[in-house]
């Protein structure tokens, strides 16, 4: 039977170590942090189904308690190169392992709100991203600059996607449904508490997502606005001041608010960059590049490469999940 090393530990990564693992493959399975499924498990429920994400974690946790799975955490892989038939993959500390297939699931790396300047992340106090909400809903501590209940919170979408200044001309398609549900989750916790969510337009594109995006104005009272924040900054009382445009009515907007959640898109991390360049798999905006988005979407130039998962593009946990179970497929068709 050949052999795989796998690089990454998220739900794709997982997912295919499972899946080849049951079909007796000897699996390296390896992760830069210190436990598998970080991106997860900092989440509190995961759309559309509001499934809690710490059932999910421990369901896939479960997946790699397979005797030909061998998990390397704390294991940064810096390079990797074919040598004769098989490929080499060396970590940070100089360690060499080799294997028949690599499959690359390196996932993908929020946007740095920094870079945005404007929206006074890092600089005012009440500017968190879409990441900082999701643990302060998880952990029921949803609270303003002050620690107090806030009585206003706003969501800004395509922080750091569809936007030309940061580089990132693309759509990162999950964080319209993330807001729509961070909305409900908040009014959950404090019916009382206004949401408004600032949107270009509304990117409603899985099952059940239309029927959220309802559910948050008709149940919750969720308020939309469309329009771009232009511009955050600080006011004396420890609130933050938003001027926008509402693109709608045409008019210029102030508001002011106790929380701005800024939703972060997704890029392609270091690891994904620098591996997919070293292996001329590099794709646009540094995610790795399959052969074909139809029929070789886990499929890469080189042999005995694969590809899965966010490190492509940005993608649900569900999607990463399905992608994962399918480059295991396409691995076992190349036997
Ligand atoms: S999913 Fe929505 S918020 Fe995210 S980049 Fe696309 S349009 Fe913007």
């Amino acid at each position: 039977m050949k052999s795989i090393s796998i690089i990454g530990a998220g739900p794709a990564g997982i997912e295919a170590a499972s899946v080849l693992a049951k079909q007796g493959m000897p699996v390296n399975l390896f992760e830069k942090s210190s436990s598998p499924l970080k991106n997860i498990a900092d989440k509190a429920f995961l759309f559309p189904n509001f499934a809690a994400a710490s059932d999910i974690v421990d369901l896939m946790n479960k997946k790699l308690l397979n005797q030909n799975i061998t998990l390397h955490h704390d294991t940064d892989i810096v390079k990797m190169q074919r040598e004769g038939e098989a490929w080499k993959i060396v970590d940070g500390k100089g360690n060499a392992y080799y294997s028949d297939y690599v499959l690359m699931a390196t996932g993908y790396t929020p946007f740095d709100a920094h870079r945005k300047e404007e929206l006074g992340y890092g600089i005012y106090n009440g500017i968190v991203t879409s990441l900082e909400m999701e643990k302060m809903i998880r952990y029921n501590q949803i609270v303003n600059s002050l620690g107090e209940k806030p009585k206003r919170v706003v969501f800004l979408q395509c922080v750091g996607s569809r936007d030309e200044k940061s580089g990132n001309h693309y759509c990162s398609k999950v964080c319209c449904v993330t807001a729509v549900k961070q909305a409900i989750e908040l009014k959950r916790q404090l019916p009382d508490t206004e949401a408004y969510i600032f949107y270009m337009d509304l990117r409603m594109w899985g099952q059940h997502f239309e029927e959220m995006y309802r559910e948050s104005q008709q149940k919750y009272g969720v308020r939309y606005v469309r329009g771009r924040i232009s511009e955050a900054s600080g006011t004396f009382d420890g609130r933050v001041q938003v001027k926008a445009e509402d693109t709608l009515m045409g008019l210029p907007l102030k508001m002011t608010t106790d929380l701005l959640v800024l939703m972060v898109g997704m890029e392609a991390s270091e690891g994904t960059k620098c591996l997919a360049k070293s292996c001329g798999i590099c794709g646009e905006y540094g995610f790795a590049k399959s052969v074909d988005p139809h029929l070789g979407d886990c499929l890469t130039e080189q042999k005995g490469l694969f590809v899965c998962g966010a490190c492509k593009r940005p993608m649900s946990i569900n999607d990463a999940v399905n992608d994962g179970r399918a480059a295991a497929v396409a691995i076992m068709e190349s036997e």
